[in-house]
């Protein structure tokens, strides 16, 4: 038998096992949310969420919020809504928010939950400014936009694993810190960025990024990662013809949203001058360039030739792992079956 919830008196279904916030998300309802993430899961850190239930004292959040049969919820009383304005104009208080000269303008979690709820300017006055940290290679941190939601250090450490983020420091003075509060660059920090994608505000931007385009201006095309046989997933966030940022795509399999630095940073090479376009013959004066039917049949006439005169072990095949697995699928049987011989590796064994 289904189960209903009743979400500002509208009847909805609900299936064991989901919270109330999933619940309302899913059916089109908005409930403004910091700290949860679908990969992180409920923190009850940020209190943004919070709701209204009938017979429950105090204001409950509803990331952790489990229902039950005929649960009457309110998401916009005036109750909910004053406290979540208190949580929010907190928020913005406790760092320096400069949204117009901000990287994640029109991107921003907070940014959106102030909108919602009507903020114009922050209730209470901002505190001293930290320094931001540019030390590492691909990322800049910015603790004066950092809202201690929690989300990049379940990342760092419990999905990529790489152990690095933690909260330092206690009270007022709590910030994420890296390692033992060291600067980014000179910490463990391998720079995979998925405290940058998990970040809901300008915390953790993308050093690449800067300057380069506004959230609006940019739109995204999804495809597979050109480095490894993995076939992660990408989002790339392009202005005009040209790469901005890179993301992984998120519930995607398979990487579901994760992404190593090269993944995400190591994009430039498409736009290198130096990059090979075509097909390049050696000759005695050096490189020519050539068409690909005439580069094709120069190296098949030459597998022939070495074929005929040496038999087929005197040929030898690696293929790349920066293309997909089916490629070096097909290469293998290529030099099994075609030429002959058993003789096929794979460069990643290197
Ligand atoms: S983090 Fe969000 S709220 Fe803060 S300055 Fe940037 S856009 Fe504005
Ligand atoms: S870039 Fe990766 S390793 Fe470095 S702090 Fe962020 S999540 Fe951790
Ligand atoms: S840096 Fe971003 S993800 Fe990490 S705690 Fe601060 S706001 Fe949350």
């Amino acid at each position: 038998m289904s189960k209903n919830i009743f979400i500002d008196g509208k009847p909805i279904t609900f299936e064991d096992g989901k919270t109330v916030l999933q619940v309302a998300r899913e059916n089109g309802l908005y409930i403004p949310t910091l700290c949860y993430h679908a990969r992180t899961g409920p923190a009850s850190m940020c209190r943004v969420c919070v709701v209204e239930v009938e017979g429950m004292r105090g204001l409950q959040t509803s990331c952790s919020l489990t229902p039950s049969d005929g649960m009457k919820i309110q998401t916009a009383s005036q109750r909910v809504l004053d406290a979540r304005k208190a949580v929010v104009n907190l928020l913005l208080a406790n760092g320096n928010h400069d949204c117009l000269s901000c990287e994640v303008n029109g991107a921003c979690e907070l940014q959106d939950a102030a909108y919602h709820l009507g903020i114009e300017t922050p209730a209470f006055f901002v505190k001293e400014y930290d320094e931001r940290d540019a030390s590492a290679a691909f990322i800049i941190r910015d603790p004066n936009k950092c809202i201690l939601c929690g989300r990049c250090i379940v990342g760092c450490n419990g999905q990529v694993v790489n152990e690095v983020l933690e909260f330092g420091y206690r009270d007022s003075h709590t910030k994420v810190i890296c390692d033992a509060d060291l600067p980014m660059g000179l910490s463990t920090c391998v720079q995979c960025g998925e405290c940058v994608q998990l970040c809901p505000v300008g915390a953790f931007i993308e050093k690449k990024a800067v300057g380069k385009a506004r959230r609006w201006e940019t739109h995204t095309v999804r495809t597979t990662c050109p480095y490894c046989g993995v076939g992660c997933q990408l989002e790339l966030h392009v202005k005009g013809e040209q790469i901005v940022r890179v993301t992984g795509v998120e519930g995607a399999e398979p990487n579901q949203g994760h992404l190593c630095v090269k993944g995400r940073y190591g994009y430039d090479f498409i736009y290198s001058d130096d990059r090979i376009k075509t097909p390049l013959i050696r000759e005695a004066n050096g490189f020519r360039e050539a068409s690909w039917d005439e580069a094709l049949d120069l190296v098949a006439t030459k597998f022939q030739q070495i074929k005929q005169e040496y038999g087929p072990n005197a040929l030898a095949g690696v293929s790349s792992a920066r293309s997909i697995n089916e490629d070096s699928y097909y290469m293998q049987r290529l030099f099994r079956e075609v030429v002959g011989t058993n003789n096929i590796d794979h460069c990643a064994r290197v």
